[in-house]
């Protein structure tokens, strides 16, 4: 009797690397059925936004493809999770997968588990995104860490390195395979079509690529890690942030490179420990999602619910989105995400703290946006970095820290390289007021050619006005309480 096949569900892991719910199948002896299925309205308000949609198109097409060369295929389905892997059951032995944290791919991984149970079919969800599964970094006395330098202290004792698997040499395939949509069903084109085009000049998803980029900032940007990866002007962070999202790359790999990186390159290590220091951060953030299910909706400190954000849109919230805030490096920063889909960690900081200090706008608005049009969007790390800088989560920026965001041009972007290229309306202007064209004197503006109001905005707000306005709103919530 030959053996039944394995249905291998890929949702969380678009990579052929280091994926042990793979290896397993394929160790078995079954054929194995790689499956995708997109459950736009199983993900309820977290389905993928659009740059995340455009980025999936082109990792899947390149799945399908290395999935070719191991003489398998990739099934892909639109619609219900639970109920097209219940279709699926009568024709296989079992159902593998790779784990998920979030609180919906969670509760549809349950649900398949108890399909899997009628039909009396084997149901294994295998760890593979993280580091460190949730349940075995606990504190001393088995409570969570809500504190990040403690969290990493105990998950450095406890990463015990093991080697990442490779991909299989082959995929064993089924007599039949189960029927396939194509692509184009799953209806991931961005609208309007040439909104990606900047984006698709920016990236090449998949896990080659992945490979690539880790492999080229170990060689180049590794050393100054530490020393640059404040300063947005230069490419001196690893932008696997995308891949990770994508399950295209797992960190246990990026873990055992850059470790056998540093033992050949020692004057790297700093910044390599450092680089696996901002990998802790994303454990940490997916522990505190697994731990915390409301996360991306509800502050982790209870008075935070009472703070009286504003909410909805307006103006001033359209001008933030587009880059038109009359701040610089705020608007340089939004343009490079709406270009890209990807923005400089420390202008994240920057712009989101703008948001919610200066604007005093909910950071849910934020999140919202950050969703739709980063190509790396996590739930994990979107919310608890939102909540990070709101003041509202764990181990969070003071609320009344409010980011300057002249100073901070200054400080990180002193040369004015990042503003110029976001901002090139500003480009003559000289570095002493690149960060702050409303102190520019007439003539100086005159000369680098601008008219402010006309080609470049005025300020949208009084910054010393709304800093007040901020701190008595944070006032409001402390006498409360
Ligand atoms: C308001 C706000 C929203 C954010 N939203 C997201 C998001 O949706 N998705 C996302 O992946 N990151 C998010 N971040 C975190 C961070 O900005 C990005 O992970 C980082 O900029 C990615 O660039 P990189 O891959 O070059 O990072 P590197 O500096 O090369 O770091 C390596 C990896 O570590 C992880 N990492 C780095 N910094 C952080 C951090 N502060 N928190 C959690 N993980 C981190 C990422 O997976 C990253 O790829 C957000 C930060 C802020 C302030």
């Amino acid at each position: 009797m030959p053996l039944k096949p394995i249905l291998l569900l890929m949702n969380e892991t678009l990579r052929l690397d280091d994926h042990m719910a793979l290896v397993s199948a394929c160790e078995s002896g079954a054929p194995v059925i790689p499956l995708f299925i997109l459950d736009d309205a199983g993900a309820g308000d977290w389905k993928l936004g659009g740059a995340r949609r455009w980025w999936l198109r082109e990792s899947l097409k390149r799945l399908e493809k290395s999935l070719q060369a191991k003489g398998s295929r990739l099934i892909l389905r639109s619609g219900n999770t639970a109920e097209m892997v219940s279709g699926l059951l009568g024709d296989v032995s079992a159902v593998y997968m790779t784990r998920s944290y979030s609180p919906i791919g969670r509760r549809v991984q349950e649900e398949i588990h108890q399909q899997c149970t009628v039909h009396d079919v084997d149901c294994r969800r295998f760890a593979g995104n993280l580091l460190l599964e949730p349940e075995d970094v606990r504190t001393k006395t088995g409570g969570i860490y809500e504190v990040f330098s403690p969290f990493w202290r105990r998950a450095l004792e406890l990463i015990d390195g093991s080697p990442p698997l490779g991909a299989p040499d082959r995929i064993p395939a089924p007599d039949a395979w189960p029927e396939s949509d194509d692509l184009d069903d799953l209806k991931l084109d961005p609208k309007p079509a040439h909104w990606a085009e900047p984006i698709a000049a920016t990236w090449v998803p998949g896990e080659d690529a992945a490979h690539d980029m880790l492999a080229k900032f170990l060689a180049e940007a590794a050393r100054d890690y530490k020393a640059k990866r404040d300063v947005p002007g230069v490419e001196a962070t690893s932008r696997l942030s995308p891949y990770l999202a994508n399950g295209e790359i797992s960190p246990r790999r990026i873990w055992a490179e850059t470790q056998l990186h540093v033992m050949t390159n020692e004057q790297d290590r700093t910044g390599g420990d450092w680089f696996l220091r901002e990998l802790g951060w994303r454990e940490f953030s997916t522990h505190l999602l697994f731990n915390n299910p409301t996360l991306p909706v509800r502050p982790l400190k209870a008075q935070f619910e009472d703070f009286p954000w504003r909410e909805g849109m307006d103006d001033k919230v359209e001008a933030w989105q587009q880059g038109r805030t009359g701040f610089p490096i705020v608007d340089a920063g939004m343009r490079q995400l709406w270009q890209t889909g990807w923005m400089h960690n420390r202008v994240r900081m920057i712009v989101a703290s703008f948001l919610v200090k200066d604007m005093l706008w909910h950071w849910r608005t934020g999140e919202d946006w950050f969703w739709d049009t980063l190509v790396d969007a996590d739930l994990a790390n979107n919310a608890a970095s939102w909540q990070w800088v709101a003041g509202c989560g764990a181990d969070a920026a003071p609320y009344f820290r409010i980011f300057n965001p002249i100073t901070q041009g200054e400080k990180f972007d002193p040369e004015g390289d990042y503003i110029r290229t976001y901002v090139p309306e500003l480009s003559d202007l000289p570095n002493d007021y690149i960060h702050k064209p409303f102190e520019a004197p007439a003539g100086v503006l005159k000369m680098a050619g601008i008219s402010l109001g006309e080609t470049y905005p005025k300020p949208i707000l009084d910054r010393k006005a709304c800093r007040e306005r901020a701190l008595a709103a944070l006032a409001s919530i402390k006498k409360a309480a």
